[in-house]
């Protein structure tokens, strides 16, 4: 303001009504606390408010102090109207400009002596170096160098006042509000407190300070008197109205704004999660032990059911597999009219192809197929004769009911050997005979029998499946000693995962179109059971889902009811922050991160448990999983579940009238 000079402080006819809410219902009582009361008081003032209980000291200290506002009347603070601030601008010049002292001390019980004095430089976003400084240099000025880390439970209540003073200057405490600060003390200790009051005001400090006690306010310059509400004595000298001196500089990290975003909000959760650890380690250690466990069920199940499900969806995808679902075959020739009269040739090279360059290809079966007469003694058959690659097994894992499969060498050296279905085997064996070893024509080649698959048809029905007459030889084997010639009869493309089949599918016909320069073949793949398989799988996500939702819900409610009730054990210390300058916002991050620690805690537990009775599971029952993505799934359902959980409650707390919660 230059030119004019304001007072420090100016009200003009403020009254403060209680409209008596939570009364008789239709008996509203109606109390005028504060009625048209003008004042002014300039910077580096001692003034003593006296009057009785029930006056409207304490209303009219929560005016000045901003914790509270006139319902009548203008308040200016350095001229400017107080009334016209919102709630950040509100609690910015608390912290800046106001210190309280109240006649109960109201330290956070929690927390240490300095840590309490650090309080109203940590919403201003000091850095922790510096404000912890200032907290012990400050501390120590007070004689309370050896007490810092003790809590107000083992302080003395002269201790404690000398702590709360420390702590009004903490951010500069241009003001000092200081309600009754001797009522609860000895008078040895409140001439103590009184002597350092009167200190501050002799450097520069304006002190205000409350009492119904006529020895103590004359102790100060000033004394304004109050009596139902009314100021009735005010012994103001003109001379006291000297221009306002500049104010006591703030330490100049104090001015700092606090919304530094994300370093705040991790510094918030440092907070909340020491005050999840100071609860386990004092108190209230049981009820966030079974707050924590609750979340624990509930992350714990999730993890469970994801990898029991996970592991049952990958059995699935094998049983897939050998019902053909991962299967493409592709067979030279198109039956599309325009390509009928040219086929390409599938060679092994175009196998090769496949499997280096296509994607999600597991694996790649060259075959050559025909109708062979097989035939042992009397019996003769005309039979499906099929040559394939010695991997085949390992991709399809056929079971074997006796015998070994053929392999690459037997494939490569043209091995007359055999591996049949067990209907074949029925067909042209005795019971009591031994195929292994034994040989059988096919066409006019003797083959050694290798093995017997293992019965496809379910055994004890009268099922029949066309894989039990399958006859199986080393594809070289096939092409030079059965049929006589040099390219493939089809490629069996396995895919890595049923549910891209129709992709992979897309791409071995691009390729092969590549390679051939057109399109001469027909590839073909079960579509059908992919879709079916997808359903499947969206039928069990839908029922993890379900089933992770309750147990969560189940802990979110838990650590909800933790929150409100944490909530009213705090009323007083939520009032304490914001009177050293916290906004709604500060104390909405500090409740839901209280809620977060503890979901976040509760979820890793679980997360273990999970785990390890998924490996129980796993060793006596049914195939589950170890996914990395379990992990993060079950830790981010314990982060919602924490966010949600803790609105609720952030909100009430962040409502709360700074006020009514002082007085609790
Ligand atoms: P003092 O501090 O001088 O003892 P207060 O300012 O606390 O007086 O109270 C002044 C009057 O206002 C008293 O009659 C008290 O009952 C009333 N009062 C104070 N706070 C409230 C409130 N939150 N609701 C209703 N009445 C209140
Ligand atoms: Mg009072």
């Amino acid at each position: 303001m230059p030119g004019s000079n304001p007072p420090l402080i100016e009200l003009r006819g403020v009254a403060r009504v209680y409209d008596g809410k939570g009364a008789d219902a239709g008996h509203p009582s109606v109390t005028r606390a504060l009625s048209d009361v003008s004042l002014q008081i300039n910077a580096g003032e001692f003034v003593a408010i006296m009057g009785p209980s029930g006056s409207g000291k304490s209303t009219l200290m929560n005016i000045l102090g901003c914790l509270d506002r006139p319902t009548e009347g203008v308040y200016k603070f350095r001229g400017r109207d107080v009334g016209q601030l919102d709630s950040d601008e509100l609690a910015r010049l608390r912290r800046e400009s106001f210190g309280f002292v109240f006649q109960s001390y109201n330290l956070v019980a929690s927390a240490t002596a300095r840590e309490n004095v650090e309080l109203p430089a940590t919403y201003a976003g000091v850095e922790r170096p510096s404000r912890r400084a200032r907290a012990i240099a400050l501390l120590e000025a007070f004689g309370l160098g050896h007490r810092l880390g003790h809590r107000p439970r083992a302080l003395s209540g002269g201790e404690q006042q000398r702590v709360a003073v420390a702590r009004a200057l903490m951010n500069g405490g241009e003001v000092i509000l200081a309600d009754e600060p001797t009522g609860a003390l000895d008078s040895k200790n409140g001439d103590e407190v009184l002597a350092v009051l009167r200190d501050l005001a002799a450097r520069g400090h304006t002190v205000i300070i409350i009492t119904h006690d006529p020895e103590v306010a004359a102790r100060a310059e000033r004394r304004i008197d109050l009596l139902d509400g009314r100021m009735v004595g005010d012994n103001a000298t003109p001379s006291a109205h000297t221009p306002v001196p500049p104010p006591v500089p703030v330490p100049a990290e104090a001015s700092v704004p606090s919304e530094t975003g994300l370093r705040d909000m991790l510094r918030g959760f440092r907070g909340a999660i020491a005050s999840f650890a100071a609860n386990l380690l004092r108190g209230k250690r049981l009820r966030t032990a079974l707050t924590t466990l609750s979340v624990t069920i509930g992350v714990w199940s999730v993890v469970a059911m994801l990898s029991v499900v996970d592991g049952a969806y990958q059995r699935g995808v094998q049983i897939m597999s050998r019902a053909g679902a991962d299967e493409i075959s592709v067979l030279p020739g198109r039956s599309s009219s325009e390509y009928r009269t040219r086929s390409a040739r599938l060679t092994f090279e175009d196998a090769q192809a496949i499997a280096q360059e296509v994607d999600m290809v597991r694996a790649v079966l060259p075959a050559v197929n025909g109708y062979e007469i097989l035939q042992r003694g009397d019996r003769r058959m005309n039979q499906w004769v099929e040559g394939i690659g010695a991997g085949a097994q390992s991709s399809t894992q056929w079971a074997l009911e006796r015998g070994v499969f053929f392999d690459e060498r037997d494939s490569a050296t043209l091995q007359p050997v055999v591996v049949i279905g067990a209907t074949i085997r029925d067909e042209l064996f005795l019971p009591s005979e031994e195929p292994v070893g034994d040989y059988l024509l096919i066409g006019s080649t003797p083959f050694q029998v290798k093995g017997v698959l293992a019965r496809f048809a379910r055994p004890g029905t009268s099922t029949v499946d066309y894989r039990d007459r399958r006859v199986l030889v080393p594809v070289r084997t096939a092409l030079a000693l059965l049929f006589g010639r040099q390219d493939l009869g089809s490629l069996t493309v396995l895919v890595k995962d049923p549910r891209r089949l129709g992709e992979t599918l897309q791409e071995v016909e691009e390729l092969l179109a590549r390679r051939h320069g057109f399109l001469g073949f027909t590839i073909e793949g079960n579509l059908g059971a992919q879709i079916g398989f997808s359903r499947v799988e969206r039928l069990l996500s839908a029922l993890i889902g379900a089933v992770g939702a309750i147990s969560l819900f189940v802990g979110g409610a838990g650590v909800a009811s933790m929150m409100l009730v944490s909530l009213s054990e705090r009323t007083r210390e939520i009032g304490i922050r914001v009177a050293v300058g916290a906004r709604q916002r500060d104390i909405l991050h500090q409740f839901i991160l209280e809620a977060v620690a503890i979901t976040l805690a509760g979820g890793l537990l679980g997360t273990i448990l999970g785990f390890a009775s998924s490996f129980l599971v796993k060793a006596f029952v049914v195939s589950a999983s170890f996914s990395y993505w379990i992990v993060f799934a079950a830790l981010a359902c314990a982060l919602a579940t924490g966010l949600l959980a803790g609105i609720a409650p952030a909100r009430r707390a962040a409502r709360l009238d700074p006020v009514t919660a002082l007085s609790r």
